[in-house]
């Protein structure tokens, strides 16, 4: 810049002499360190920090704002918390009544099935020979509201969603001991394939499609290596009673 480290000493030192000479000129006492516009000029706005901001200059208040806004972040951090919690609650009773209703009773850590449907009638069996079915009945029919909300009987994986024929809109899901569940006939699907899926989740909704007379679920379970089983038999071992 070009100024030597004595030039500006020298400079400062004039500065100095200059606002010494101009206090004793106004006959009042200024400091040499010139206060800045907004704390010299007051302001006439209500601006929360205007309160606040000529306090600040002393270090400790403006140690003890700090900590009273801090103590005021952890206060509201605490509030949404306690919020939390008491839904929580609320949130364990929602879900207990939800898998009540899919027929599970036991505790809710330990639920690892779940009934597919809530409030259907079943209207065929496995193993039924009749006018509607070229071979054997392959599954167990639920019939219920168009739309009801079908829900994963348990932990898996989607590996197909996809318009198959006789079985309509299919979703098939394959549970982690590599069991096949399939919801045949659905009016439209909630996921996709590769969606991992939790016990109760929803995975589409029921419907009427492909070879069917009328709105219901056609549910399919594939254990790996075997052709399908008798679902109700399957869901009866895992203790729910369709
Ligand atoms: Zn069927």
């Amino acid at each position: 810049m070009g100024t030597t480290r004595t030039g500006g000493v020298r400079r400062r030192r004039r500065l100095a002499r200059a606002v010494a000479a101009a206090a004793v000129l106004v006959g009042t006492a200024v400091p040499l360190a010139l206060p800045t516009a907004a704390a010299a000029v007051p302001q006439p706005d209500s601006h929360s920090d205007s309160a606040a901001s000529p306090a600040v200059a002393d270090p400790a208040e403006k140690a003890a704002l700090l900590l009273e806004r801090r103590v005021r972040q952890r206060e509201r951090v605490l509030r949404s918390i306690t919020v939390r919690a008491a839904n929580y609650e609320e949130v364990k009773e929602d879900e207990a009544h939800r898998l009540a209703v899919l027929a599970y009773t036991g505790p809710l850590a330990d639920v690892t099935h779940v009934l597919p449907l809530a409030g259907y009638r079943l209207s065929a069996t496995y193993g039924l020979a009749g006018p509607h079915w070229e071979h054997d009945h392959t599954g167990l029919d639920f019939a219920a509201p168009l739309g009801t909300t079908l829900v994963a009987v348990g932990d898996g994986v989607v590996t197909s969603v996809a318009d198959s024929g006789a079985y309509g809109l299919r979703t098939i899901i394959t549970l982690r001991d590599g069991t096949e569940v399939w919801y045949c006939h659905q009016l439209s699907a909630e996921v996709e394939p590769g969606d991992e899926v939790k016990v109760g989740q929803p995975v589409g909704a029921l419907g009427s499609t492909g070879n069917s007379t009328g709105p219901h679920l056609h549910l399919e379970v594939r254990p790996p290596g075997i052709g399908p089983v008798d679902p109700m038999s399957w869901l009866e071992a895992l203790e729910l009673a369709p």
